[in-house]
């Protein structure tokens, strides 16, 4: 073991509330090892357009505190990589495995996309939640950190020209999974949520009709910078006038997704819907709600800004999603008002799906076994006091990994989380 393998703590996750956690504890001298399992650290916050309720930009946000962790000298960050096996042996004593897998691209990567331009290969870009294509050789997004390529092996056709083209020789087939020991005293999961899969109500029709699309490829097209910038119907291009919002896609359901509320989706698809009627001027926009949950600070008024904009909102259950043959969807749906079935016509569907646990974490404990609550986030013990403790000693929990919640309470979350943590540090046990 050598020395660089030791640290104070374990983040596991780089999204907003790791990089919270992590940063908090390194400014007082701790030192942590940040793992993200995703190309670049930034999580899902780096690809929103604006936050609620402020409606500040998302990335302006963001990427002062990417590149505040990615400078910090007592921060060590492993991107593309997962743990594995971690073990308590004593108080303050855990190890694990610290698995780096191999991006084929060297770190002498400077980020230039030449390989791009060359690559044959097109596949969907998952970064751009499959709106758009992207190459066999990529860099993930524009604001990534670290902007290095990486090579989707399993989708290249080792035709070799990103080597021929690359001016920085970074290009490395020969890469391998590397397995890091590495020693620490104290753990945050900060592991982020996963999104519904809205293919499992079939009869929204999401994968059969393009112009049924997810809140977070809605997301993609309101960012002000590349590669849309523009509002546009998946199937034919053409500008939509009348857009629909279906709210509780996947949450709030017993039969799939989620039982419970995902916290968020009332109030983002309000921020969508206010920011397209300043991208669309003409359009209309309609939210389908159950009950809107604008329970936070600013949330009530800035509900009731949407609805002075022009938003309309209607009280009712989408049951069915129909294509017509001009691309255009009918919506059949319950009005609970009037308490009858109604059918409308929008020309663009946005479902707003809902936040699921990303359980990862389940399965990186060797030795002891971490707690989850009944809907699979880790289980906070002992909520009101000590939110950030789970069941083992040692091991804290920040952001959405304990439960749906907002940008501001993952970021309330992540300090409570490095407040306990630092407490755990400086007593050595709890
Ligand atoms: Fe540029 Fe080479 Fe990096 Fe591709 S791998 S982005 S060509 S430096
Ligand atoms: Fe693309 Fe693979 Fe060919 Fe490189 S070797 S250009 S990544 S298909």
């Amino acid at each position: 073991m050598t020395k660089s393998n030791e640290y104070d703590a374990l983040v596991i996750g780089g999204g907003i509330a790791g990089e919270e956690a992590a940063l908090n504890l390194a400014n007082i001298g701790y030192k942590i090892l940040l793992v993200e399992k995703d190309l670049s650290i930034g999580g899902k916050m780096i690809h929103l357009s604006k936050v609620f309720p402020t409606l500040d930009c998302g990335a302006c946000i963001t990427t002062p505190k990417v590149s505040e962790t990615a400078r910090h000298p007592n921060i060590s960050i492993f991107t593309n990589s997962v743990i594995e096996d971690i073990e308590k042996h004593y108080e303050n004593d855990f190890s694990a495995k610290l698995v780096e897998k191999p991006r084929y691209v060297t770190e002498d990567c400077t980020g230039c996309q030449i390989c791009e331009e060359k690559c044959p290969v097109v596949v969907e870009d998952q970064y751009q939640w499959d709106l758009v294509g992207r190459k066999a050789i990529y860099v993930p997004f524009s604001i990534a950190n670290p902007r290095i390529a990486a090579i989707d092996i399993e989708n290249c056709s080792l035709c070799g020209l990103c080597e021929k083209v690359c001016p920085a020789f970074a290009i490395d087939f020969s890469q391998e999974e590397k397995i890091h020991e590495v020693n620490f005293k104290t753990v945050i999961i900060a592991t982020g949520f996963e999104l519904f899969d809205p293919t499992l109500i079939p009869r929204y029709g999401y994968g059969r009709f393009k112009n049924v699309v997810t809140a977070m490829q809605m997301e993609r097209q309101l960012v002000p910078t590349r590669p849309f910038n523009n509002v546009l119907r998946p199937k034919d291009g053409k500008m939509p006038d009348n857009i629909a919002y279906v709210l509780c896609t996947g949450s709030r359901d017993e039969t799939v997704g989620t039982p419970i509320c995902s916290q968020v989706c009332c109030m983002y698809s309000t921020k969508q819907a206010q920011l397209l009627m300043g991208a669309l001027p003409m359009a209309d926009v309609t939210i389908y709600y159950l009950h809107i949950r604008a329970f936070g600070k600013g949330f009530c008024e800035f509900y009731q800004q949407a609805q002075g904009m022009g938003v309309e909102f209607i009280k009712g259950k989408v049951g069915l999603i129909k294509e017509k043959e001009n691309g255009n969807l009918l919506l059949r749906y319950e009005d609970i008002q009037e308490g009858i079935v109604k059918e409308a016509e929008h020309d663009l569907v946005v479902l707003s799906v809902g936040i699921l646990p990303n359980t990862d974490f389940s399965t990186m404990f060797k030795n002891v076994k971490i707690e989850q609550d009944d809907f699979e986030y880790v289980n906070q013990v002992d909520e009101l006091s000590s939110p950030a403790k789970t069941n083992i000693n040692g091991v804290f929990v920040a952001g959405t990994s304990s439960g749906p919640m907002d940008i501001p309470d993952s970021i309330l979350s992540a300090g409570a989380a490095s407040a306990e943590a630092a407490g755990y540090l400086k007593g050595g046990k709890k």
